[in-house]
């Protein structure tokens, strides 16, 4: 690495949700900003007014804050470089496009997109570039008083960027190391349109990596074929000494591992691909999210951070996102497709629900007691949390894992009583009842266990068959923690409760 302050961008377009893949890509630039004592900015790309979704953009900023992606400068961050949404940068891109074109590096097209569909239709292949401008309406063909009255006009034009043929282009990659491009394999792409004075992609993308003083473009691996254009681009401005070094992330792949990642295989095999759950303003189909699904953000980072990268064999697979910075290496990071292995997922959840205080679970749970009209008190909450979240992979079951000790089963598991309910067990579990109406009210695990063994033993009844009982009607089912940590969350008089409304259903 050179000297060079590291500098990184995210710099997505506010298209729609942040796909997973996206969320991989804002995330090793951070890492990579924090590895190396550098900064991080969020540049909103909407340059492009006929993809625009509303409300993308704060779903994107939404969802990196909730995944602790934090930024040091851009769009809600504030900085020096700023603006940091690009639509409103359009006085700075008009500057560039002029200086291109006073350089003769670009040039004025006027054709019309029916005069290019049928250059398309003519001939196979169609591409505007050394081969064919000269056959086209442009400014290299068209005298310049026509090229002025046309504009003057009101005639509608693209700013090409001339390409020279036949240039060997090289983009040092940092995970794929060198890869060169002839430049006869581009097209001379459109810079700016004059219909809605903004430029494109391209143009926008150079300009603010330069004045943004960019040092690293980490993105994904669509982007690649992109890189020769943006290469020749910064030498067409004259600012090859400060092109930032490019990494091409590979592809997120199916579970299956042929083909990219999409929407649809989340819906398919269900697990969300987005990290909140989006609500897509014109169709108003719903995605789910990792947020809403009861992942918790840490899980997330740690599993999508896996998505192509690992620490090596010294190091756990489990890292914490300091961890994440102080191990996170660019150049290690796979040339190849990445499967999207959901199951790693939920298990990396299981791991952080079980790390995670349980007084931070019980509030994260609260809308759910809320929304089901149950009385919340978060230190009880986070006590019962305590005791069933090992069997918990997502919010929701912990939920509802939760669920029997806030209330009581009003219906039991017929297989379990077809199995444990027996003759005498009404009888066994009135005198149960008894036993514990002389203990104490707060029923505490250890006496309260060895009090009723002893009894079991003193009338001679069988171990399994009270507890089993017991457990029936307590929580409704053959499950659950164990049965005096049970008892002693619920109390006396609730176990008591408990006890009767069995005995009253099942006789
Ligand atoms: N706006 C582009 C995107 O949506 C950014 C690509 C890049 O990082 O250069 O992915």
């Amino acid at each position: 690495m050179t000297n060079r302050k590291v500098r990184v961008r995210f710099a997505p377009s506010p298209t729609g949700a942040l796909h997973i893949g996206g969320v991989r890509t804002a995330l090793y630039n951070y890492l990579f900003a924090k590895r190396h004592g550098g900064e991080l900015l969020l540049r909103i790309e909407d340059t492009d007014s006929q993809r625009f979704v509303p409300g993308a953009e704060a779903y994107i900023i939404e969802a990196l804050q909730w995944l602790g992606i934090h930024f040091d400068e851009g769009v809600s961050y504030g900085g020096d470089c700023g603006p940091y949404r690009q639509s409103e940068r359009r006085d700075i891109y008009r500057k560039y496009v002029q200086q291109l074109l006073d350089a003769g590096k670009a040039y004025i097209a006027f054709d019309t997109p029916e005069e290019l569909e049928a250059q398309r239709k003519a001939q196979a292949n169609f591409q505007y570039d050394a081969t064919t401008r000269g056959s086209m309406r442009n400014s290299l063909t068209l005298p310049a008083e026509e090229v002025e009255r046309l504009i003057a006009a009101d005639q509608q034009y693209v700013v090409r960027f001339l390409v020279e043929p036949n240039v060997e282009v090289e983009v040092d990659d940092m995970i794929r190391g060198r890869v060169s491009f002839n430049s006869s394999v581009l097209d001379d792409k459109v810079l700016y349109k004059s219909a809605d004075d903004l430029p494109t992609y391209h143009l926008a993308n150079i300009v603010d990596d330069h004045l943004m003083d960019i040092s690293h473009v980490i993105r994904g691996e669509e982007w690649l074929p992109s890189s020769p254009l943006h290469v020749l681009l910064y030498r067409a401005f004259g600012w090859e000494d400060t092109m930032p070094r490019f990494a091409h992330l590979a592809l997120l792949l199916k579970p299956e591992g042929n083909g990219k990642l999409s929407k649809r295989d989340g819906d398919r095999l269900g697990f969300p691909v987005f990290p909140l759950r989006w609500v897509d303003p014109k169709t108003g189909d719903v995605s789910s999210g990792y947020r809403e699904s009861g992942y918790l953000p840490e899980a997330v980072v740690n599993f999508v951070a896996l998505l192509g990268w690992n620490p090596g064999m010294e190091h756990s697979e489990v890292m914490s996102m300091e961890e994440l910075v102080q191990y996170f290496n660019i150049e290690k990071c796979s040339k190849a497709g990445a499967k999207f292995d959901y199951e790693k997922g939920k298990w990396f959840n299981h791991h952080y629900i079980q790390e995670a205080c349980n007084e931070r679970l019980a509030e994260l749970l609260r809308p759910r007691f809320e929304e089901e009209g149950i009385r919340y008190d978060q230190a009880f909450v986070a006590k019962v949390i305590a005791l069933v979240k090992e069997r918990a992979q997502t919010l929701p079951e912990l939920f509802d894992q939760a669920l029997f000790f806030f209330v009581a089963p009003t219906e039991y598991d017929p297989k379990t009583v077809s199995k444990r309910w027996k003759e005498d067990s009404a009888a066994q579990m009135r005198a149960l009842g008894e036993l514990l109406s002389g203990l104490q009210p707060e029923l505490p695990a250890g006496s309260t266990e060895e009090q009723v063994k002893a009894w079991i033993e003193r009338e001679g009844y069988g171990l399994g068959a009270v507890m089993n009982c017991f457990r029936l009607a307590l929580v409704g089912a053959a499950k659950g923690p164990h049965l005096f940590d049970i008892t002693a969350l619920l109390g006396r008089e609730e176990t008591l409760r408990r006890l009767e409304h069995a005995i009253n259903q099942l006789g």
